[in-house]
Protein backbone atom coordinates (compact mmCIF):
# COMPACT_ATOMS: atom_id res chain seq x y z
CA UNK A 1 0.00 0.00 0.00
CA UNK A 2 1.36 3.60 -0.68
CA UNK A 3 1.27 6.62 1.83
CA UNK A 4 0.57 9.80 1.28
CA UNK A 5 2.16 13.03 2.51
CA UNK A 6 0.62 16.18 3.93
CA UNK A 7 2.27 19.50 3.92
CA UNK A 8 0.93 22.63 5.33
CA UNK A 9 2.78 26.18 6.64
CA UNK A 10 1.69 27.23 10.30
CA UNK A 11 1.70 30.76 11.70
CA UNK A 12 5.44 30.01 12.83
CA UNK A 13 6.52 29.40 9.34
CA UNK A 14 5.22 32.08 8.07
CA UNK A 15 7.24 34.86 10.43
CA UNK A 16 10.06 32.86 9.69
CA UNK A 17 9.62 33.25 6.07
CA UNK A 18 8.55 36.88 7.02
CA UNK A 19 12.38 37.09 8.51
CA UNK A 20 13.80 35.86 5.40
CA UNK A 21 14.56 31.83 5.96
CA UNK A 22 13.43 29.64 2.63
CA UNK A 23 10.52 28.21 1.73
CA UNK A 24 8.71 25.89 4.24
CA UNK A 25 7.13 23.42 2.26
CA UNK A 26 10.20 23.09 -0.65
CA UNK A 27 12.06 22.12 2.91
CA UNK A 28 9.50 20.19 4.49
CA UNK A 29 8.80 17.77 1.23
CA UNK A 30 12.17 17.18 0.92
CA UNK A 31 12.61 16.35 4.39
CA UNK A 32 9.76 13.33 4.14
CA UNK A 33 10.72 12.64 1.09
CA UNK A 34 13.74 11.46 2.35
CA UNK A 35 12.55 9.87 5.15
CA UNK A 36 9.76 7.67 3.18
CA UNK A 37 13.32 7.01 0.61
CA UNK A 38 15.18 5.63 3.71
CA UNK A 39 12.43 3.71 5.47
CA UNK A 40 11.40 2.36 1.88
CA UNK A 41 7.69 3.91 1.57
CA UNK A 42 6.19 4.33 -0.96
CA UNK A 43 4.47 8.12 -1.99
CA UNK A 44 1.24 8.14 -3.82
CA UNK A 45 0.50 11.40 -3.41
CA UNK A 46 1.44 14.47 -2.11
CA UNK A 47 -1.05 17.28 -0.60
CA UNK A 48 0.31 20.52 -0.12
CA UNK A 49 -2.02 23.66 1.40
CA UNK A 50 -2.00 26.65 -0.05
CA UNK A 51 -3.98 28.31 1.84
CA UNK A 52 -3.28 28.98 5.44
CA UNK A 53 -6.26 28.03 7.66
CA UNK A 54 -6.67 26.93 11.24
CA UNK A 55 -9.95 24.79 10.72
CA UNK A 56 -10.61 21.77 8.30
CA UNK A 57 -13.10 23.44 6.87
CA UNK A 58 -10.63 26.11 5.54
CA UNK A 59 -8.40 23.52 4.31
CA UNK A 60 -9.14 21.91 1.02
CA UNK A 61 -6.20 19.01 0.49
CA UNK A 62 -7.04 18.14 4.46
CA UNK A 63 -10.89 17.74 3.21
CA UNK A 64 -9.78 15.56 0.60
CA UNK A 65 -7.07 13.81 2.30
CA UNK A 66 -9.15 12.82 5.44
CA UNK A 67 -12.12 11.70 2.39
CA UNK A 68 -8.95 8.97 1.48
CA UNK A 69 -8.03 8.08 4.53
CA UNK A 70 -11.84 7.24 5.31
CA UNK A 71 -11.92 4.80 2.41
CA UNK A 72 -8.61 3.30 3.71
CA UNK A 73 -6.50 4.49 0.38
CA UNK A 74 -3.79 5.06 2.48
CA UNK A 75 -1.24 2.77 4.52
CA UNK A 76 -0.05 6.06 6.22
CA UNK A 77 0.17 9.78 6.08
CA UNK A 78 3.42 11.58 6.52
CA UNK A 79 4.01 14.71 7.69
CA UNK A 80 6.44 17.38 9.52
CA UNK A 81 4.82 17.75 13.23
CA UNK A 82 1.19 15.82 14.50
CA UNK A 83 -0.42 19.76 14.78
CA UNK A 84 0.12 20.11 10.69
CA UNK A 85 -3.02 17.65 10.71
CA UNK A 86 -5.08 19.88 13.14
CA UNK A 87 -4.85 22.63 15.29
CA UNK A 88 -7.60 25.04 15.86
CA UNK A 89 -10.11 23.55 17.90
CA UNK A 90 -11.52 20.17 19.57
CA UNK A 91 -14.10 18.96 17.05
CA UNK A 92 -11.15 19.16 14.29
CA UNK A 93 -8.86 17.31 16.02
CA UNK A 94 -11.05 14.47 17.33
CA UNK A 95 -12.29 14.49 13.79
CA UNK A 96 -8.65 13.70 12.58
CA UNK A 97 -7.46 11.30 15.54
CA UNK A 98 -10.85 9.00 15.06
CA UNK A 99 -10.58 9.11 11.00
CA UNK A 100 -7.46 7.91 11.47
CA UNK A 101 -8.16 5.04 14.22
CA UNK A 102 -11.21 3.64 12.96
CA UNK A 103 -9.21 3.44 9.19
CA UNK A 104 -6.52 1.99 10.52
CA UNK A 105 -4.07 4.35 9.07
CA UNK A 106 -0.37 5.55 10.51
CA UNK A 107 0.40 8.54 11.22
CA UNK A 108 4.48 9.27 10.78
CA UNK A 109 6.74 12.25 11.49
CA UNK A 110 10.57 11.97 11.43
CA UNK A 111 10.46 12.15 15.17
CA UNK A 112 7.42 9.31 16.24
CA UNK A 113 5.42 7.02 13.86
CA UNK A 114 1.67 6.62 15.23
CA UNK A 115 -0.26 3.51 15.52
CA UNK A 116 -3.31 4.22 16.87
CA UNK A 117 -4.09 0.13 16.46
CA UNK A 118 -1.52 0.02 20.37
CA UNK A 119 -3.81 1.76 23.15
CA UNK A 120 -0.27 3.95 23.66
CA UNK A 121 -0.55 5.52 20.63
CA UNK A 122 -4.07 5.88 20.42
CA UNK A 123 -3.75 8.14 23.89
CA UNK A 124 -0.75 9.82 22.78
CA UNK A 125 -2.59 11.53 19.51
CA UNK A 126 -5.04 12.64 21.56
CA UNK A 127 -2.53 13.83 23.87
CA UNK A 128 -0.21 15.80 21.26
CA UNK A 129 -3.32 17.18 19.33
CA UNK A 130 -4.63 18.60 23.05
CA UNK A 131 -0.95 20.13 23.07
CA UNK A 132 -0.92 21.75 20.29
CA UNK A 133 -4.91 23.44 20.47
CA UNK A 134 -3.66 24.76 24.12
CA UNK A 135 -0.49 26.19 22.69
CA UNK A 136 -2.32 27.58 19.21
CA UNK A 137 -4.78 29.17 21.84
CA UNK A 138 -1.58 30.39 24.38
CA UNK A 139 -0.25 32.21 21.39
CA UNK A 140 -3.51 33.70 19.93
CA UNK A 141 -3.60 35.07 23.55
CA UNK A 142 -0.10 36.39 23.68
CA UNK A 143 -0.15 37.92 20.23
CA UNK A 144 -3.79 39.52 21.11
CA UNK A 145 -2.06 41.16 24.71
CA UNK A 146 0.69 41.99 22.65
CA UNK A 147 -1.20 43.76 19.86
CA UNK A 148 -2.86 45.76 22.58
CA UNK A 149 0.00 46.92 24.78
CA UNK A 150 1.25 48.07 21.15
CA UNK A 151 -1.50 50.12 20.97
CA UNK A 152 -1.67 52.12 24.23
CA UNK A 153 2.05 52.58 24.05
CA UNK A 154 0.91 54.64 20.49
CA UNK A 155 2.37 52.36 17.77
CA UNK A 156 0.69 51.68 14.75
CA UNK A 157 0.05 48.16 13.98
CA UNK A 158 -2.33 47.54 11.13
CA UNK A 159 -0.82 46.53 7.53
CA UNK A 160 -1.85 49.69 5.53
CA UNK A 161 -1.55 53.33 6.81
CA UNK A 162 -4.45 55.77 6.41
CA UNK A 163 -4.02 58.27 3.79
CA UNK A 164 -1.54 61.23 4.33
CA UNK A 165 0.95 59.19 6.17
CA UNK A 166 3.66 56.55 5.85
CA UNK A 167 4.23 53.80 8.19
CA UNK A 168 7.70 53.65 9.20
CA UNK A 169 10.03 51.74 12.01
CA UNK A 170 9.92 53.35 15.55
CA UNK A 171 13.66 54.84 16.09
CA UNK A 172 15.66 53.70 18.72
CA UNK A 173 12.35 51.05 19.55
CA UNK A 174 10.45 48.92 18.46
CA UNK A 175 7.26 48.54 16.43
CA UNK A 176 5.88 50.97 13.59
CA UNK A 177 4.18 54.65 13.79
CA UNK A 178 3.59 56.99 11.43
CA UNK A 179 5.04 60.00 9.37
CA UNK A 180 2.98 62.75 7.56
CA UNK A 181 4.10 62.14 4.18
CA UNK A 182 2.99 64.46 0.29
CA UNK A 183 -0.76 62.87 1.06
CA UNK A 184 -0.76 65.11 4.34
CA UNK A 185 -1.56 68.42 2.47
CA UNK A 186 -4.91 66.91 1.26
CA UNK A 187 -5.98 65.63 4.80
CA UNK A 188 -5.46 69.35 6.63
CA UNK A 189 -7.44 70.64 3.32
CA UNK A 190 -10.50 68.44 3.01
CA UNK A 191 -10.59 68.86 6.92
CA UNK A 192 -10.77 72.86 6.56
CA UNK A 193 -13.26 72.47 3.44
CA UNK A 194 -15.41 70.55 5.87
CA UNK A 195 -15.79 72.86 8.83
CA UNK A 196 -16.52 75.97 6.05
CA UNK A 197 -19.49 73.53 5.53
CA UNK A 198 -18.76 71.55 2.59
CA UNK A 199 -20.53 68.16 2.49
CA UNK A 200 -18.13 65.13 1.67
CA UNK A 201 -19.87 64.70 -1.71
CA UNK A 202 -18.90 68.54 -2.55
CA UNK A 203 -14.89 67.50 -0.91
CA UNK A 204 -14.78 64.80 -3.23
CA UNK A 205 -15.72 66.83 -6.58
CA UNK A 206 -13.91 70.03 -5.50
CA UNK A 207 -10.80 67.21 -5.13
CA UNK A 208 -11.38 65.56 -8.34
CA UNK A 209 -11.71 69.20 -10.33
CA UNK A 210 -8.20 70.17 -8.54
CA UNK A 211 -6.54 67.35 -9.68
CA UNK A 212 -5.98 65.36 -6.75
CA UNK A 213 -5.99 61.64 -7.02
CA UNK A 214 -6.61 59.35 -3.69
CA UNK A 215 -4.70 56.26 -3.33
CA UNK A 216 -6.68 53.80 -5.01
CA UNK A 217 -8.76 54.55 -8.37
CA UNK A 218 -8.69 57.99 -10.05
CA UNK A 219 -11.66 60.00 -8.21
CA UNK A 220 -12.74 60.00 -4.87
CA UNK A 221 -16.10 58.89 -3.61
CA UNK A 222 -17.61 60.57 -0.56
CA UNK A 223 -17.43 57.80 1.34
CA UNK A 224 -13.64 57.86 1.34
CA UNK A 225 -13.83 61.58 2.51
CA UNK A 226 -15.95 60.56 5.00
CA UNK A 227 -13.28 57.57 5.91
CA UNK A 228 -10.85 60.35 6.17
CA UNK A 229 -12.99 63.26 8.68
CA UNK A 230 -14.32 60.33 11.02
CA UNK A 231 -10.47 58.81 11.75
CA UNK A 232 -8.97 60.07 14.91
CA UNK A 233 -5.29 59.49 13.88
CA UNK A 234 -5.18 62.58 12.31
CA UNK A 235 -5.34 64.40 15.57
CA UNK A 236 -2.99 62.26 16.82
CA UNK A 237 -4.96 59.49 18.28
CA UNK A 238 -4.70 55.63 17.60
CA UNK A 239 -7.65 53.70 16.88
CA UNK A 240 -8.06 50.21 17.06
CA UNK A 241 -10.77 47.41 16.52
CA UNK A 242 -12.95 50.46 15.10
CA UNK A 243 -14.77 47.65 12.93
CA UNK A 244 -14.40 44.43 14.35
CA UNK A 245 -14.90 40.88 13.39
CA UNK A 246 -17.39 38.81 14.26
CA UNK A 247 -17.87 35.17 13.76
CA UNK A 248 -21.48 33.67 13.45
CA UNK A 249 -22.72 30.35 13.09
CA UNK A 250 -25.64 29.28 10.72
CA UNK A 251 -26.01 25.89 9.78
CA UNK A 252 -22.75 24.68 11.31
CA UNK A 253 -20.68 27.33 8.68
CA UNK A 254 -18.79 30.07 10.37
CA UNK A 255 -19.08 33.22 8.53
CA UNK A 256 -17.10 36.53 9.67
CA UNK A 257 -18.81 39.91 8.90
CA UNK A 258 -17.48 43.15 10.45
CA UNK A 259 -19.16 45.97 11.97
CA UNK A 260 -18.17 49.16 14.25
CA UNK A 261 -17.50 48.40 17.59
CA UNK A 262 -18.27 51.17 20.18
CA UNK A 263 -15.65 49.96 22.98
CA UNK A 264 -12.69 50.39 20.09
CA UNK A 265 -9.48 51.37 21.67
CA UNK A 266 -8.53 54.84 21.15
CA UNK A 267 -4.79 55.80 22.50
CA UNK A 268 -2.38 58.89 22.39
CA UNK A 269 0.05 58.10 19.74
CA UNK A 270 3.59 58.62 19.02
CA UNK A 271 2.94 60.20 15.52
CA UNK A 272 2.59 64.03 15.07
CA UNK A 273 -1.15 64.95 14.13
CA UNK A 274 -1.75 66.64 10.81
CA UNK A 275 -5.01 68.50 12.53
CA UNK A 276 -5.59 69.94 16.28
CA UNK A 277 -8.35 67.97 18.26
CA UNK A 278 -10.90 71.52 17.95
CA UNK A 279 -11.01 70.99 14.28
CA UNK A 280 -11.52 67.66 14.62
CA UNK A 281 -14.64 67.68 17.00
CA UNK A 282 -15.97 70.70 14.70
CA UNK A 283 -15.98 68.05 12.02
CA UNK A 284 -17.63 65.18 13.54
CA UNK A 285 -20.19 68.28 14.85
CA UNK A 286 -20.99 69.00 11.37
CA UNK A 287 -21.04 65.79 9.78
CA UNK A 288 -23.61 64.61 12.82
CA UNK A 289 -25.58 67.76 12.18
CA UNK A 290 -26.15 66.59 8.28
CA UNK A 291 -27.05 63.53 8.98
CA UNK A 292 -30.06 62.45 7.24
CA UNK A 293 -32.49 60.46 9.04
CA UNK A 294 -33.96 57.71 7.19
CA UNK A 295 -37.64 58.30 6.36
CA UNK A 296 -40.40 55.54 6.90
CA UNK A 297 -41.44 55.59 3.02
CA UNK A 298 -38.01 55.15 1.97
CA UNK A 299 -38.05 51.97 2.98
CA UNK A 300 -40.13 50.43 -0.17
CA UNK A 301 -38.96 50.07 -3.07
CA UNK A 302 -40.05 52.94 -5.72
CA UNK A 303 -37.92 51.73 -8.87
CA UNK A 304 -39.19 48.47 -10.81
CA UNK A 305 -35.60 48.60 -12.72
CA UNK A 306 -33.40 49.03 -9.41
CA UNK A 307 -30.35 46.27 -10.06
CA UNK A 308 -31.18 45.59 -13.76
CA UNK A 309 -30.06 48.24 -15.68
CA UNK A 310 -26.45 49.12 -15.90
CA UNK A 311 -25.04 51.62 -17.66
CA UNK A 312 -23.67 50.54 -20.74
CA UNK A 313 -20.51 53.39 -21.13
CA UNK A 314 -18.75 52.62 -17.28
CA UNK A 315 -20.25 49.69 -15.92
CA UNK A 316 -22.27 51.11 -12.86
CA UNK A 317 -25.62 50.06 -12.03
CA UNK A 318 -28.12 52.84 -13.29
CA UNK A 319 -30.33 54.56 -10.43
CA UNK A 320 -33.38 56.22 -10.05
CA UNK A 321 -33.41 60.11 -9.75
CA UNK A 322 -36.97 61.29 -7.67
CA UNK A 323 -39.46 64.21 -9.06
CA UNK A 324 -37.92 67.15 -7.86
CA UNK A 325 -37.70 70.98 -8.87
CA UNK A 326 -35.56 70.04 -11.75
CA UNK A 327 -37.44 67.20 -13.09
CA UNK A 328 -40.61 66.43 -13.17
CA UNK A 329 -41.04 62.65 -13.64
CA UNK A 330 -38.81 59.86 -11.90
CA UNK A 331 -35.59 59.54 -13.89
CA UNK A 332 -32.88 56.94 -14.71
CA UNK A 333 -29.05 57.95 -14.76
CA UNK A 334 -26.06 56.80 -14.29
CA UNK A 335 -24.63 57.67 -10.87
CA UNK A 336 -21.15 57.82 -12.04
CA UNK A 337 -20.72 61.97 -12.38
CA UNK A 338 -17.79 61.04 -14.69
CA UNK A 339 -19.70 58.92 -17.32
CA UNK A 340 -21.35 60.65 -20.54
CA UNK A 341 -24.05 58.13 -20.11
CA UNK A 342 -27.70 60.56 -20.78
CA UNK A 343 -30.28 59.80 -18.67
CA UNK A 344 -33.90 58.56 -19.44
CA UNK A 345 -37.40 58.94 -18.20
CA UNK A 346 -37.92 55.79 -15.67
CA UNK A 347 -40.83 54.59 -17.42
CA UNK A 348 -39.67 55.00 -20.81
CA UNK A 349 -36.95 52.42 -20.21
CA UNK A 350 -39.41 50.36 -17.73
CA UNK A 351 -41.55 49.94 -21.19
CA UNK A 352 -38.70 49.31 -23.47
CA UNK A 353 -37.51 46.62 -21.51
CA UNK A 354 -41.08 44.73 -20.78
CA UNK A 355 -41.51 45.03 -24.57
CA UNK A 356 -38.13 43.37 -25.17
CA UNK A 357 -39.47 40.80 -22.84
CA UNK A 358 -42.69 40.24 -24.64
CA UNK A 359 -40.45 40.10 -28.13
CA UNK A 360 -38.36 37.01 -26.41
CA UNK A 361 -41.07 35.16 -25.17
CA UNK A 362 -42.36 35.31 -28.63
CA UNK A 363 -39.14 34.02 -30.53
CA UNK A 364 -39.13 31.26 -27.72
CA UNK A 365 -42.48 30.08 -28.43
CA UNK A 366 -41.67 30.03 -32.47
CA UNK A 367 -37.88 28.15 -32.12
CA UNK A 368 -39.26 25.21 -29.16
CA UNK A 369 -42.42 24.38 -31.31
CA UNK A 370 -40.88 21.11 -31.48
CA UNK A 371 -40.50 18.90 -28.53
CA UNK A 372 -36.61 18.53 -27.88
CA UNK A 373 -36.59 14.83 -26.26
CA UNK A 374 -36.52 14.70 -22.40
CA UNK A 375 -33.42 12.14 -22.67
CA UNK A 376 -30.81 13.92 -24.86
CA UNK A 377 -29.50 15.41 -21.59
CA UNK A 378 -28.93 12.84 -19.41
CA UNK A 379 -27.05 11.52 -22.22
CA UNK A 380 -25.23 14.12 -23.14
CA UNK A 381 -24.36 14.38 -19.63
CA UNK A 382 -23.28 10.79 -18.99
CA UNK A 383 -20.60 12.02 -22.01
CA UNK A 384 -19.36 14.73 -20.01
CA UNK A 385 -18.84 12.97 -16.85
CA UNK A 386 -16.71 10.14 -18.60
CA UNK A 387 -14.20 12.47 -19.90
CA UNK A 388 -13.68 14.36 -16.76
CA UNK A 389 -12.92 10.57 -14.84
CA UNK A 390 -10.29 10.29 -17.52
CA UNK A 391 -9.11 13.74 -17.07
CA UNK A 392 -8.79 13.07 -13.02
CA UNK A 393 -6.68 10.30 -13.71
CA UNK A 394 -4.48 11.87 -16.15
CA UNK A 395 -3.93 14.31 -12.99
CA UNK A 396 -3.02 11.26 -10.65
CA UNK A 397 -0.66 10.28 -12.96
CA UNK A 398 0.90 13.36 -13.56
CA UNK A 399 1.63 13.93 -9.61
CA UNK A 400 3.08 10.52 -10.10
CA UNK A 401 5.36 11.61 -13.00
CA UNK A 402 6.55 14.60 -10.70
CA UNK A 403 7.33 12.17 -7.97
CA UNK A 404 9.48 9.38 -9.90
CA UNK A 405 11.37 12.84 -11.07
CA UNK A 406 11.69 14.11 -7.26
CA UNK A 407 13.02 10.55 -5.77
CA UNK A 408 15.24 9.81 -9.35
CA UNK A 409 13.42 6.64 -10.58
CA UNK A 410 13.27 8.76 -13.96
CA UNK A 411 16.09 11.05 -15.54
CA UNK A 412 15.15 14.21 -16.82
CA UNK A 413 15.02 12.87 -20.30
CA UNK A 414 12.10 10.50 -19.12
CA UNK A 415 10.33 12.76 -17.11
CA UNK A 416 10.09 15.40 -20.34
CA UNK A 417 9.01 13.02 -22.60
CA UNK A 418 6.09 11.58 -20.45
CA UNK A 419 4.81 14.59 -19.34
CA UNK A 420 5.13 15.63 -23.17
CA UNK A 421 2.47 12.64 -24.11
CA UNK A 422 0.27 13.55 -20.86
CA UNK A 423 0.08 17.12 -21.53
CA UNK A 424 -0.52 16.21 -25.32
CA UNK A 425 -3.36 13.92 -23.98
CA UNK A 426 -4.65 16.06 -21.33
CA UNK A 427 -5.28 19.44 -24.44
CA UNK A 428 -7.20 16.57 -26.46
CA UNK A 429 -9.05 15.61 -23.29
CA UNK A 430 -9.96 19.14 -22.04
CA UNK A 431 -11.30 19.69 -25.82
CA UNK A 432 -13.39 16.90 -25.49
CA UNK A 433 -15.03 18.30 -21.94
CA UNK A 434 -15.60 21.76 -23.88
CA UNK A 435 -17.62 20.26 -26.32
CA UNK A 436 -19.32 17.38 -23.89
CA UNK A 437 -20.41 20.47 -21.49
CA UNK A 438 -21.88 22.51 -24.56
CA UNK A 439 -23.57 19.75 -25.33
CA UNK A 440 -24.99 19.41 -21.64
CA UNK A 441 -25.88 22.69 -21.63
CA UNK A 442 -27.79 23.22 -24.75
CA UNK A 443 -30.04 20.11 -24.16
CA UNK A 444 -30.96 21.03 -20.58
CA UNK A 445 -31.48 24.68 -21.72
CA UNK A 446 -33.89 23.26 -24.28
CA UNK A 447 -35.53 20.92 -22.22
CA UNK A 448 -35.77 23.37 -19.25
CA UNK A 449 -37.49 26.19 -21.60
CA UNK A 450 -40.24 23.85 -22.67
CA UNK A 451 -40.86 22.72 -19.45
CA UNK A 452 -41.07 25.65 -16.99
CA UNK A 453 -39.82 29.23 -18.94
CA UNK A 454 -42.46 29.51 -21.16
CA UNK A 455 -45.08 29.30 -19.21
CA UNK A 456 -43.64 31.20 -16.25
CA UNK A 457 -42.70 34.40 -18.45
CA UNK A 458 -45.82 34.54 -19.52
CA UNK A 459 -48.06 34.43 -16.16
CA UNK A 460 -45.22 37.12 -15.10
CA UNK A 461 -46.31 39.38 -18.65
CA UNK A 462 -49.92 38.78 -17.11
CA UNK A 463 -50.12 40.12 -14.03
CA UNK A 464 -46.65 42.84 -14.22
CA UNK A 465 -48.97 45.74 -15.12
CA UNK A 466 -51.28 45.68 -12.44
CA UNK A 467 -47.82 45.19 -9.66
CA UNK A 468 -46.64 47.93 -7.29
CA UNK A 469 -42.77 48.96 -8.63
CA UNK A 470 -41.53 46.68 -5.77
CA UNK A 471 -43.52 43.42 -7.05
CA UNK A 472 -42.66 44.10 -10.50
CA UNK A 473 -38.53 44.18 -8.93
CA UNK A 474 -38.77 40.63 -8.22
CA UNK A 475 -41.14 39.52 -11.01
CA UNK A 476 -38.66 41.03 -13.68
CA UNK A 477 -35.55 39.40 -11.90
CA UNK A 478 -37.14 36.05 -12.37
CA UNK A 479 -36.73 36.25 -15.74
CA UNK A 480 -34.28 39.17 -16.37
CA UNK A 481 -30.46 38.58 -15.65
CA UNK A 482 -29.09 42.24 -16.66
CA UNK A 483 -30.21 45.04 -18.93
CA UNK A 484 -27.33 47.33 -20.49
CA UNK A 485 -28.30 51.08 -21.32
CA UNK A 486 -26.84 53.15 -23.57
CA UNK A 487 -28.26 57.03 -24.47
CA UNK A 488 -25.75 59.22 -26.33
CA UNK A 489 -27.51 62.37 -27.09
CA UNK A 490 -29.77 64.72 -24.73
CA UNK A 491 -33.84 65.01 -26.21
CA UNK A 492 -34.42 68.44 -27.55
CA UNK A 493 -37.17 70.57 -25.84
CA UNK A 494 -41.17 69.18 -26.50
CA UNK A 495 -39.48 65.81 -27.28
CA UNK A 496 -39.51 64.11 -23.93
CA UNK A 497 -40.46 61.16 -24.54
CA UNK A 498 -38.56 59.94 -27.67
CA UNK A 499 -36.73 56.28 -27.23
CA UNK A 500 -33.49 57.03 -28.19
CA UNK A 501 -31.48 54.91 -26.38
CA UNK A 502 -30.49 51.31 -26.87
CA UNK A 503 -31.32 48.93 -24.09
CA UNK A 504 -29.60 45.50 -24.38
CA UNK A 505 -31.58 42.76 -22.57
CA UNK A 506 -29.90 39.26 -21.44
CA UNK A 507 -32.58 37.17 -20.18
CA UNK A 508 -31.61 35.18 -17.15
CA UNK A 509 -32.17 31.54 -19.53
CA UNK A 510 -29.87 30.23 -22.25
CA UNK A 511 -31.80 31.18 -26.03
CA UNK A 512 -33.08 28.35 -28.14
CA UNK A 513 -31.16 28.25 -31.88
ZN1 LIG B 1 -21.99 55.34 -16.70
Amino acid sequence: MLYAIYLRKSRADLEAEAMGQGETLARHRAALLDYAAHHGLEIGAVYEEIISGESIDARPKMKQLLREVEQGRWAGVLCMDIDRLARGNSADQARVSNTFRISGTLIITPSKVYDQSRESDEEYVDFELFMARREYKAISRRIMRGRIASVKEGHFIGSTPPYGYDKVKVEKGRGFTLLPNSESDTVKQIYSMCISGMGCNAIARRLDMMGVTPRKGSSWSSASIQDILKNPVYCGKIRWQYRKEEKSLTDGIVTTHRRENPDCIIAQGLHPALICEEEFDQAQQFLNSRRIPHKKESTELRNPLSGLVYCGMCGSMMTRLGTGSRNHSDTLRCPNRNCGNVSAKLELVESALVEGVARWLNDCRVNVSRKPAADTAKAERTAADKVRAELAKLDSQRERIYLFLEQGVYSAGEFRERMESLEKRRTQLSENLRQAEQAVSEAEGNRQLYAQIIPSVERVMDIYAQSTPEEKNRLLKTIISRAEYIKMERNTRGNADRCNFTLNVTPLFPETD
